[in-house]
């Protein structure tokens, strides 16, 4: 084939793919709140939704979020989200007892701490919600899927939620909009070195 033939084909197979990604473009024509669901044992869930918390604020949206169980309240994101205009931020579910395994009292932490979520489920002036770690609630069986899902369902048309952790149950990604397994290929944790302020929190 000749430098010219190769040019042409190319430019050829160029066309044909502008033409597919172009009717992709064309065909997602409506707007709508979604529910995203970042799960797998990888590394770039929770920093994932952050980022899609700065791109919210950026575009001037009100913005939502609230952690299950978080290890620690020293995170680069807390203090760095929570002082900005336009954010709402609730860290829920401490006093799990991981220790006791009181099943009765974590199911009691768990419902109170969705009567968090439900109200901010309920206010259509937030333009995004991120559930930090949920599934860990879900999965333990602290809070009942059914409800959860049909506060999600009902949720103002136009609020986007984004829910993160490991393990996310099927029902949940079935009914998620946009779902992203995080693969664990490969961590510096197990290499020695210890969470990096910036990186890890
Ligand atoms: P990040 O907040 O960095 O996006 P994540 O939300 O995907 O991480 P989590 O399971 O919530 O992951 O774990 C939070 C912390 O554990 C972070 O400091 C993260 O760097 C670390 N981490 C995440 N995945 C792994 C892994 N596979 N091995 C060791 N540490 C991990
Ligand atoms: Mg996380």
């Amino acid at each position: 084939m000749s430098a010219t033939d190769r040019e042409e084909s190319h430019r050829a197979r160029m066309q044909r793919k502008k033409a597919v990604v172009d009717a992709a473009i064309a065909r997602a024509d409506r707007d709508q709140g979604l529910l995203l669901v970042l799960t797998g044992n990888g590394k770039g869930k929770s920093s994932s939704a952050f980022g899609m918390v700065a791109r919210a604020l950026g575009h001037g949206l009100r913005v939502g979020v609230a952690q299950f169980i978080k290890g620690r309240s020293d995170t680069g994101e807390e203090a760095f989200f929570r002082a900005q205009p336009g954010v709402t931020w609730h860290v829920l579910g401490e006093g799990f007892t991981w220790e006791t395994q009181n099943l009765a009292r974590d199911r009691e932490t768990a419902r109170r701490a969705w009567a968090v979520v439900a109200e901010m489920l309920g206010d259509p002036s937030l333009g995004l919600i991120v559930l930090d770690e949920l599934t860990y609630a879900l999965k333990n069986g602290w809070l009942d899927l059914p409800l959860v899902l049909a506060d999600l369902a009902a949720r103002p048309a136009l609020q986007h939620v984004v829910i993160t952790g490991r393990g996310a149950p099927d029902e949940l990604g079935a009914a998620a909009d946009t779902v992203s397994e995080l693969r664990d290929v490969k961590h510096a944790f197990r290499a020695g070195v210890r969470a990096q302020k910036g990186v890890d929190l």
